[in-house]
């Protein structure tokens, strides 16, 4: 069975992260989104609420073989639990890449036998990210397109309330 795990930080999830996920996962028998807590790093949407908010794009979006996690260890231990044997990564501009490469050697040194595939971000969404949202939203900017319709509510509502 090929499994394949699509970990971040997903706060929150975007329609660029969105078209990762639709071009990865009929590439996959089973495709876990790992949300990552942790690590140090503050997210401003819990990881219930992150992996809730997976939950509608899966069943929103009819995806039947991809399932939600979350994880916050190393990404190769959950990788490894899951029985994944391939990672999913997007790339957007050149800065993506830096950061990519030398986490991809990171997770090399640590397990071999988990490989990583990279999607390139389509030309619309090049430029989209959680913190652009995030931004948008708290200027009270439009966030339509963005973010799957059916949780932009949430997302508005919880960073209006902040
Ligand atoms: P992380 O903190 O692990 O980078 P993110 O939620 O920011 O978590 O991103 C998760 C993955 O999705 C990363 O591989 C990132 O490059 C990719 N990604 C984020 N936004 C986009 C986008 N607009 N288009 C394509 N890939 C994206």
């Amino acid at each position: 069975m090929k499994i394949g795990v699509y970990p971040g930080s997903f706060d929150p999830f975007t329609v660029g992260h969105l078209d990762v996920l639709k071009n990865a996962a009929p590439l996959f028998d089973k495709l876990y989104v790992a949300v990552l807590y942790n690590a140090g790093k503050s997210a401003t949407f819990s990881v219930d609420d992150r992996v809730d908010m997976i939950n509608r794009v899966i069943e929103h979006e009819h995806l039947e073989n991809v399932h939600s996690g979350r994880f916050d260890g190393l990404l190769v231990d959950y990788a490894s639990k899951v029985g994944a044997e391939f990672i999913i990564r997007g790339l957007r501009a050149t800065s993506d890449f830096e950061y990519e490469f030398q986490i991809d050697a990171v997770n090399r040194h640590l397990n071999s036998k988990v490989k990583t595939v990279y999607f390139m971000a389509s030309p619309a969404h090049s430029f989209l990210s959680s913190s652009n949202v995030k931004e948008i939203c708290c200027y009270d900017g439009n966030i339509e397109g963005l973010v799957p319709q059916y949780n932009k509510e949430r997302i508005c509502e919880r960073l209006i309330r902040q």
